[in-house]
C-alpha cells in the first residue's frame, strides 16, 4: 500500500508550497526537537538598503561610499548588493578594482590605486584591533541595523549601516513551533547584536550569531547532541553542509542551487511559513503508514 500512500501525498505537498527530495528525513519531520533557521534570506527578506553612511574625519560620505561602491560590484552577497544599489541611485563613478579577495564570513579586500581596501565585520574589526567610533556602532546595532567598516591599508575611512526586513510569515512560524514545543534557533554569520535584536522581536529560544560559514554544521553537530532531531533551513552557499548535517535540511526555493541540491526538501515558494505543512504532512503520512 505504500506506493499509492507516496503519490498521493508528493501531490498534496506540491500543493502545499513543498518540493521533496528525500522522502525519509521528510517523514520523520514530526520527530524534529529543534529547527535551526539561517538569518538573512531566510527569516528575513535578504533585501539589504543603506540607511546611515558614517565616514570618518577627512573623509567625504560620497569618498567613502564610492570606494565601497567600487569594491562591492565583485560580490554577489547581500549586503554588497545593497551597497551597489545605493552607489547605483547615487549616480556615483566608479574606481577600477583589481585583487578582489573574499574573506570568508568576514568580509572582503580588493586594491584601488594600488592601496588596499578592506570592507570587514564588527568581529573582525575587534579581532585586527581597529579603532574606531564605538559609540555610533553600538547606536546603529541596538537599531538592529548590519555595519561594515571599510579600511584603507587599515585606516579606518568609516562605517556604513544597512537594513534588512524581517519576513511577515517568520512571526507566524516560530510562535507555531515555541507552541509545538519545538526550540527555535537562529544561526548566523552577522553580528550578535544584530541577530539578538531580530531574535528577540521574533521571539526565538536561542541565537547562536558571528559563526563563520565552516562553523554552521558544527554547531548543527552539537544541537544534535543527546540524540535531538535537529532541522536546518537556510538558502546560501554557505549553510549547505550544515544543511546535509542536519536530520531534515530545508532550502528556500530562491537560495543558491548547492543549498537547493543538499536539502531533503525545498520550499518552492520561498515562503518559511511553508515550514509548517511538513510538520503537518509529516504526521499525516505517518499515520497513513501504520
Ligand atoms: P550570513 O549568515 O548573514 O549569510 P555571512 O557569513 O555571509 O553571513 O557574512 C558574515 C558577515 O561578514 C556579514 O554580516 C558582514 O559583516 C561580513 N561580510 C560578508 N560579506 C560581505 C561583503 N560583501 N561586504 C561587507 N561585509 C561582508
Ligand atoms: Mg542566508
Amino acid at each position: 500500500a505504500t506506493p499509492l500512500v507516496t503519490s498521493r501525498s508528493t501531490g498534496i505537498a506540491a500543493k502545499k508550497g513543498l518540493l521533496i527530495r528525500n522522502r525519509t528525513p521528510f517523514e520523520g519531520a514530526w520527530k524534529l526537537d529543534r529547527v535551526v533557521f539561517d538569518k538573512t534570506g531566510t527569516l528575513t527578506e535578504g533585501n539589504f538598503g543603506v540607511t546611515d553612511i558614517h565616514p570618518s574625519n577627512d573623509v567625504t560620505e560620497e569618498d567613502l561610499l564610492k570606494l565601497a561602491y567600487s569594491v562591492e560590484t565583485q560580490s554577489d552577497h547581500p549586503i554588497a548588493r545593497g551597497i551597489v544599489k545605493e552607489g547605483k541611485e547615487r549616480g556615483l563613478e566608479l574606481y577600477k578594482v583589481m585583487d578582489y579577495r573574499n574573506l570568508t564570513g568576514k568580509g572582503l579586500k580588493a586594491k584601488v590605486n594600488g592601496t588596499e581596501i578592506a570592507i570587514i565585520s564588527p568581529g573582525a574589526m575587534q579581532a585586527n584591533n581597529i579603532s574606531f567610533d564605538v559609540k555610533t556602532y553600538e547606536k546603529l546595532a541596538q537599531q538592529g541595523k548590519t555595519v561594515v567598516f571599510v579600511l584603507k591599508d587599515n585606516d579606518f575611512q568609516g562605517m556604513i549601516a544597512l537594513a534588512d526586513i524581517i519576513r511577515e510569515s517568520s512571526y507566524k512560524v516560530i510562535e507555531e513551533l515555541n507552541n509545538r514545543g519545538i526550540e527555535t534557533v537562529m544561526m548566523t554569520g552577522d553580528n550578535s547584536r544584530v541577530a539578538n535584536y531580530v531574535g528577540d522581536k521574533l521571539g526565538m529560544s536561542k541565537v547562536i550569531a558571528e559563526v563563520l560559514p565552516h562553523e554552521k554544521s558544527d554547531n548543527v553537530k552539537k544541537l544534535k547532541e543527546g540524540g535531538r532531531k535537529v532541522g536546518m533551513i537556510g538558502d546560501g552557499i554557505n549553510d549547505a553542509p550544515a544543511l546535509a548535517e542536519a536530520d531534515l535540511g530545508i532550502a528556500i526555493g530562491a537560495g543558491t542551487d548547492v543549498a537547493i541540491e543538499t536539502a531533503d526538501v525545498v520550499l518552492v515558494n520561498s515562503n518559511p511559513v511553508d515550514i509548517l505543512n511538513i510538520f503537518k504532512l509529516s504526521k499525516a503520512s505517518y499515520r497513513k503508514m501504520v
